[in-house]
Order: C-alpha cells, then structure tokens, then sequence
C-alpha cells in the first residue's frame, strides 16, 4: 500500500480522529498515480495513524477512513452501510417516512458518498475519486441489503471536476418508475425528480422543520422563500394555510411545487401565489402581509472568504421578510453551510430585527434529522440550523 508522511507536529488532528489531512500537512505523498487509492498514513515519525482516500488534486489531500495502526477490512465499505443501514432502522425517530439519507459521509464514517432512499430508489452522490472508484460495489450493497429496486447516480460535478473523476449521472442499476418517485413523510406527499432535481432531488435534511410548519400552518398567509419544489408551502397546505406565496429562481422547481401544494392541500381551491424570480429582489416588494415565512437561502458562503457578503445578504432578506411579516407571525431562518454557524444566524437574525425595529422571540432551533448524523470527530459536517423566530 502506498504512503503518505506528514510533516512533524501534523499528527494532532489525526490523533484526534479529524478525518481530513491538508496538502500542507503532508511531506512525502505517492502522487497522481495514487489517485483515488486508499493510503496508509504515517507521522513524520513513522508511526501508522490511519488509512484513507487519497486525492492528489484536492486542497484535502486525504480522508481517513480508519485510524490507528490497522488496515481497515476488505469489506469496510459495506460493513459502514450496514451499519448507518441499522441505525436508520433502529430509530423511532425516523419512523412514517419511506425517504430517508442512508450514508451521510464523514457522519457516517463514509467520506465522500452520500445515498438518499426515496421509497424503492437510492440516489447515490460521490464527491470524491475513491468513493467514485467504489460505485459499483455500493450499487450491489444497496441492492443486496440496501433494499433498492433502482439506483440511480447524481455525482457532484464541481466536486468532481476539483478532485479528478468523471462524475456519473443517470440510472445505474435496476429500473425506475415511469414518472417522478412518489414519496411519503409523516402523510406529506412529495414527487422527487431523481434525476433531474437539484443535488438528489429532494432535501430531505428539512423534513422536520416541514413537520413544524405543518403543525404551525392553520389560518395563516405563509411565504415560502427560496421554496425549491414546495417541501415547506406543501406542509403549510396539508396543516391548514389560508393562502400560499411561493418564490424560487427555479422554473422546474415552481412546477413541481405546483403539483406538491395541488396534491397536499386539504379541499382544492387553496389561493397559492408561484412567484418565478430571485427571492432577494422578490423579499423588497412583497405587498402583502404574512403570517408565517420560510426563509431558506441556498449555501451563499461556500468558502470563510464568503461570510461577511454571505452574512448582509442574510440580513437584508429577512429584514425584508419581516417587513412583510403580521404581528404575531411565525419565521423561519436558515443556514446551510458550515462557513455561517448557528451562532452567526442568530446574530443576524438580530441586526435584522433592530433594522426592522420588530423585537422577535427565538422560540425555537432546527439541525438536520437524526438520518444526517454529524460526526463530533468533523464539526465541518455541520451546515444546517435554523431559528423558529415569533414576531
Ligand atoms: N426550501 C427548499 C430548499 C431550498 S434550496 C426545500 O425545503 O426544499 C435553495 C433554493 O433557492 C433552490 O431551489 C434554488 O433554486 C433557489 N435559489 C437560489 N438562488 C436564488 C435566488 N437568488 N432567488 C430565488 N431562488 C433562488
């Protein structure tokens, strides 16, 4: 097996189990014709630490998927999707669903690859050459124990392009239905488009804060900010909402969102507003008053670089929402990248709140669910929260 040193004094985030090695970390490295082998690492003393993906390309030279002196086994990869395949299955928390995230990378001790069950279906995501070389085994695993009936591939193209493989996209294996795959999540019913969707096709990470909005929709104007194919307005539907104002920049999104709040709503007739545009310009000249808002921007800050310009557009979003927010009315703020922490929103749900000169009641916090585990090994793994805000 090839090797990688590191540098004297870079062993301490390994020994701490951090799963990511830095290209300033190492000191000798095998090069291109590794790319994408599974390494042993060692210390500048040569001492073993761990073994792990190797990426020559990438800012993240290599991931570790065992630590300590051993070799992993030959049958790692599947032994840690049945083993996030169990507690999947042993948790009540996960129950009235048919849609869950099976391998949540670092979360799972699987870096790199990420599998969502849509009913019947696996979606399987690769970020890394490795897990990209391990494809076809993780298609037999999840048609063996993983209970696929089709499995199909949605690779993340800019990771790919970054560390060097060629990203798959398509069906892999078996056969999927003819339409969209229909799906179910404590009684909500969704159509995931796996193949065309953006990332997977649906976000299953805002399944409960969906319950929330369902729970807290009867009577109200709800707006759903940066709304994807409706996850959110469908909930407020099925709760109870009294109308519905739904912006994306996505056309095919708002068309699928269409058929969410059509298929969700409790009698037919719901007055539902689709609004087709950027949601930042949309946010300014709302005209309407709402009783409860979504506000669920994409990523924004992708590198630390990004966070101050990432943190005012925040800001000036929901400032803009709650403008457009009744008294009383219920808010939902989110992050979903790990740059803008869960501290950070909320100070940004305050400077917004002194702007609007509207004191708001923190009434309570989202993470992702329990079937998108972060690893206290990889505080990275945590991108998402969001505030249950009251005006
Ligand atoms: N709330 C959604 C997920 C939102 S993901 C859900 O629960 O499913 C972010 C969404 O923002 C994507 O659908 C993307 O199309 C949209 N988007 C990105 N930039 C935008 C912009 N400037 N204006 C409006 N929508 C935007």
């Amino acid at each position: 097996m090839r090797e990688v040193v590191l540098q004297p004094g870079r062993d301490r985030s390994v020994r701490r189990r951090h799963p990511w090695i830095l290209s300033g970390s190492v000191a000798r490295e095998p090069g291109a014709s590794a790319h994408g082998d599974l390494v042993r690492v060692r210390s500048a003393e040569g001492e073993v630490l761990g073994h792990g993906d190797y990426s020559p390309s990438s800012q993240l030279r290599v991931r570790l998927v065992a630590f300590g002196k051993d070799e992993p086994a030959p049958d790692w990869l599947e032994q840690r999707l049945a083993e996030a395949l169990a507690r999947r299955g042993s948790d009540p928390l996960l129950r009235g669903t048919d849609a869950v995230r099976l391998a949540n990378a670092e979360g799972d001790g699987l870096p790199g690859l990420v599998v969502d069950r849509y009913a019947d279906v696996c979606v399987v995501r690769a970020s890394t050459a490795a897990m990209a070389a391990r494809r076809d085994a993780v298609v037999r695993w999840l048609e063996a124990a993983g209970g696929a009936r089709g499995v199909v591939a949605r690779d993340d193209a800019s990771a790919a392009r970054r560390e060097g493989f060629v990203p798959a996209d398509g069906l892999l294996a078996g056969a999927l239905p003819a339409g969209p795959v229909e799906i179910r999540e404590q009684g909500r019913l969704y159509e995931v488009d796996v193949l065309r969707g953006q990332k997977t096709g649906f976000y299953l990470d805002q399944r409960d804060a969906r319950s929330r909005v369902e729970a807290l929709a009867e009577g109200r104007r709800v707006l759903d900010l940066f709304c994807f194919t409706g996850g959110f307005a469908a909930a407020a539907a099925r709760g109870g909402a009294a109308s519905l104002t739904l912006v994306d920049s996505s056309e095919p999104a708002l068309a699928a969102a269409r058929r969410h709040v059509e298929r969700n709503q409790r009698a037919p007739g719901l007055p539902a507003r689709f609004v087709h545009g950027d949601a930042f310009e949309a946010a300014r000249s709302l005209g309407e008053r709402f009783d409860l808002v979504v506000v669920d921007p994409p990523p924004l800050a992708r590198r630390s670089a990004d966070v101050p310009r990432a943190a005012r557009a925040y800001k000036d979003v929901l400032l803009h929402a709650l403008r457009a927010a009744a008294p009383g009315a219920w808010l939902l703020f989110f992050r979903c990248s790990h740059h803008v922490s869960a501290d950070l929103l909320r100070k940004i749900a305050f400077g917004a709140s002194l702007d609007a000169g509207r004191p708001l009641q923190v009434a309570g916090d989202f993470t992702a669910p329990s079937d998108h585990p972060v690893s206290l090994d990889h505080p990275e793994g945590d991108y998402l929260s969001g505030l249950l805000l009251r005006a």
